[in-house]
């Protein structure tokens, strides 16, 4: 695309935004690479060095408790540390306007949260690594409260209710997205004027059928991510861009 062919779009995309009235933004991995969260499920990422635990596992053996405990107090290091990005703060930014309605995301780092959107309005589809939770009693702490005296030779985290096992309380191999989550998300697409993905290349199921609702329900589509994705010939506008490159043009 050529660079005035870039801004002309940006222009019309701009108009979008000022008549719209309920905005849902969609968000994947690329929006956070940005602030150092690897895209782990990308090739090359550290699903790809690691065999993943599945929580058939989780649940039956010790030994893959302690290496998933292992790798999640790894990413917290990363995590704890990391701030929300431009990209995170376009959506804040809609919010702080009136105009955002809600927020997908299929990222667990809680960097929207950190953004200070509101938890009430962000849908965490593969949950969140800010929590942990008991997979038997649904107990829900913060996870800092968890990862900050975390000592594995000791043993892995318990539930203090009822013993069962803690664990992140992100969505693991093996597990099925929330139905909660889902039907959140579901009407979030079906009641938005426009959905702006950013940095999701749109190829996960169930989650990436999300843009596709809100567009067949009328909505304007918006599609601001590096690569191409199946619904790039189905949007209103498409930029291939990375999230920090399309907010520099966006607000100059
Ligand atoms: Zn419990």
């Amino acid at each position: 695309m050529e660079h005035s062919d870039t801004n002309n779009q940006i222009d019309a995309f701009k108009s979008a935004i000022s008549e719209s009235k309920r905005i849902v933004g969609f968000t994947g991995a690329g929006i956070s690479t940005e602030s150092g969260i690897p895209d782990y499920r990308s090739k090359g990422g550290i699903w790809d060095k690691f065999q993943p635990v599945y929580i058939e596992e989780f649940i039956s053996d010790e030994g893959k408790r302690v290496l998933y405990w292992q790798r999640k107090q790894e990413l917290w290091k990363d995590l704890s540390n990391a701030l929300p990005n431009k990209g995170h703060l376009f959506f804040k930014h809609l919010y702080d306007e009136g105009k955002l309605a809600g927020l997908i995301t299929q990222n667990i780092d809680g960097l929207h949260e950190k953004s200070g959107l509101p938890k009430d309005i962000i849908v965490n589809l593969h949950g969140t690594n800010l929590e942990v939770t008991c997979l038997d009693c649904g107990f829900t702490v913060p996870a800092q409260d968890v990862f900050g005296r975390l000592d594995l030779e000791q043993g892995v985290p318990l539930c203090p209710e009822c013993s069962g096992f803690f664990k992140p309380n992100t969505i693991s191999f093996g597990q099925q997205l929330r139905g909660e989550d889902l039907s959140r998300a579901n009407d979030l697409a079906v009641s938005c004027d426009l959905m702006i993905v950013v940095g999701s290349t749109l190829v996960v199921q169930p989650a990436s059928s999300i843009p596709s609702i809100a567009k067949e329900k009328g909505a304007l589509l918006s599609i601001i991510t590096l690569s191409e994705t199946p619904l790039d010939s189905y949007a209103d506008f498409v930029f291939h861009l990375k999230v920090d490159d399309f907010i520099t043009i966006f607000q100059s």
